[in-house]
């Protein structure tokens, strides 16, 4: 079979696109295939509907991100498949490759770099009502979830056993355990217990071919390669998941943060590697700088010398979370930080997922309308909209500084004002959102995502750290893999021959 061709996509694993005479076009494929997965799956499992399709057509990646075209909605899929089980998984893919048709897995699509987005010719896998908690071992402190569970229905079930999941993202109550793995994401409690990838011990899944595999649990083993890791960060292009064991941790005595304010971000950033190197790494830390126009402010693309505030966690039994929020707050004071009002702090920590909430409550939002409300002095054009986007790299910490001013120097040049900035969970992770206005703004933001990828790989580190690749960053993809570039597509090619999971994505 040949392998299939995502429509704007670079072909796929590079080979030339189907030229069978007898190919369906996706007009005359869709009522065929979707009344055979009728048939195979029950009506109450597959939707054509037309807010359904346009609905699964995008993620949040939308055109506010300097992409216009994604006003329209433009690959809609062919039909949305939900299943129950990992059987209506299995039979899904084995229809769909009698079809050649892709498929997309979709969880709450929340993800911000188009990964989930939908193909023309394709099928999308809603995983949303595989949603329930199968099995906990307390003792062991595993639990078995299918993917389409949220995480914050994960710890609403771990909550009553003392228990709770080691991912908290900003939309701990959108983003679904097949997407966050998918995607390798980060959350607040990353410092202490790592990645959504890093919770996975085993897992299940439909390959390709419609097979069903097992990858028991386990929280060490000299046995490898490590399949569970081939799978996660993979953006639903090698497999598609049913069933996940996830590592799960005591809830902890106490959680509690402390804010401070630094008049500088470099004095704060400094301040961050003392604590690091003294062994005081904390569950959680956000350092950063805000610089949004306000009204009267014209946007101009610089910004000046700003404080910047450090948000510190630290959890765990009451003595020594308060053992090392005391040793910290010395560092602190000795580094010049000044401690703000615990009142601060709590609402600062207790609103962490409030920005994903209102994403999720209005349809505007996701749309960007906030834009000119947060940033009220940016210069408005009546036909040219406010466009924003960011970068995360991960870099060794000792690059971070430099790589922080030459963000700084491609948004000058790029004609962007960076309107925040800072470090998230460990000093190697940088993040800097940026706005955009004028017609060549799309223009001036695709200047800037190259710039920046390529800077994050000359200072020796990785263009992105939560949010995956979708179709955002593939252009700068190759790059990253580097010589590794090859050996990814030959897994690729192994493991989905024609092509088919996710296609136009990471390959
Ligand atoms: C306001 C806002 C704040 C955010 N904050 C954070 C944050 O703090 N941390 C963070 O990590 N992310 C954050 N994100 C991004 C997003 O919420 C996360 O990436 C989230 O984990 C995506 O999960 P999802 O269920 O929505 O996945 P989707 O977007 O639906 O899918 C993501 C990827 O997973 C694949 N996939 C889904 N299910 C499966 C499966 N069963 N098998 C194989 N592949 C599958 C899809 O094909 C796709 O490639 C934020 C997004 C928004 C809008």
């Amino acid at each position: 079979m040949e392998p299939f061709r995502a429509e704007g996509s670079n072909g796929g694993l590079g080979h030339s696109s189907p030229t069978d005479p007898n190919a369906m076009t996706p007009r005359r494929m869709k009522p065929i295939l979707a009344n055979a997965l009728v048939r195979r799956l029950g009506r109450e499992r597959v939707s054509i509907a037309p807010d359904d399709l346009d609905r699964h057509a995008l993620d949040a990646r939308r055109a506010f991100r300097g992409f216009l075209s994604l006003t329209r909605v433009r690959h809609r899929p062919l039909a949305v498949v939900y299943p129950s089980t990992a059987r209506h998984v299995a039979e899904t893919v084995r229809l769909c490759r009698e079809h050649r048709a892709p498929l997309i897995a979709f969880g709450g699509g929340s993800g911000l770099m188009g990964s989930a987005s939908g193909c023309a010719d394709g099928v999308t896998v809603d995983f949303t009502r595989m949603n329930r908690l199968l099995d906990l071992d307390v003792e062991s402190q595993i639990v078995l979830v299918q993917p389409g569970l949220t995480w914050a229905r994960l710890n609403e079930e771990l909550a009553p056993h003392g228990l709770e999941s080691g991912h908290d993202p900003w939309t701990v109550s959108i983003a679904t355990i097949g997407g966050a793995v998918a995607l390798n994401g980060l959350g607040y409690l990353a410092g202490r217990y790592g990645s959504a990838a890093d919770q996975v011990l085993g897992l299940s899944a439909v390959a390709a071919d419609g097979s069903v595999f097992r990858i028991r649990p386990a929280r060490k083993r000299s046995v490898g390669p490590d399949l569970p890791r081939l799978l996660t960060g993979s953006e639903g292009t090698l497999a598609l998941v049913t069933e996940f064991s996830l590592a799960v941790h005591p809830i902890p005595e106490l959680r509690r943060p402390a804010l401070y304010e630094f008049t500088t971000f470099e004095g704060g950033f400094r301040c961050l590697l003392r604590l690091f190197s003294q062994g005081l790494a904390p569950t959680s830390l956000d350092l950063g700088v805000e610089d949004w126009p306000g009204p009267g402010d014209h946007a101009t693309p610089t910004s000046g010398v700003h404080t910047a505030r450090l948000l510190l966690v630290y959890d765990g039994h009451t003595e020594v979370v308060e053992a090392h929020h005391r040793r910290a707050a010395r560092l602190i004071a000795d580094s010049g930080g000044r401690p703000l009002p615990d009142s601060e702090a709590q609402a600062e920590w207790g609103n962490r997922h409030a920005v994903a909430e209102m994403w999720r409550a209005d349809p505007a939002v996701r749309d960007g309308e906030w834009l000119r409300f947060r940033a009220p002095g940016a210069p408005a054009e009546s036909n040219a909209p406010l466009l924003f986007d960011y970068v995360h790299a991960c870099l060794p910490p000792s690059h971070l500084l430099p790589y922080r001013k030459s963000t700084h120097d491609v948004a000058r040049r790029c004609g962007l004002r960076i309107v925040q900035d800072g470090v998230w969970i460990r000093p190697d992770l940088y993040s800097a959102a940026y706005l955009a206005w004028g017609k060549d703004g799309p223009r001036r933001l695709a200047r800037a995502r190259r710039d920046l990828a390529r800077a994050a790989h000359a200072a020796g580190g990785s263009m992105e750290y939560v949010h995956g690749v979708g179709v955002h960053l593939k252009p700068f993809l190759k790059k990253e893999w580097g010589s590794a570039w090859n050996l990814m597509r030959k897994i690729k090619r192994a493991l989905d021959p024609e092509g088919l999971l996710n296609p136009g994505k990471l390959f």
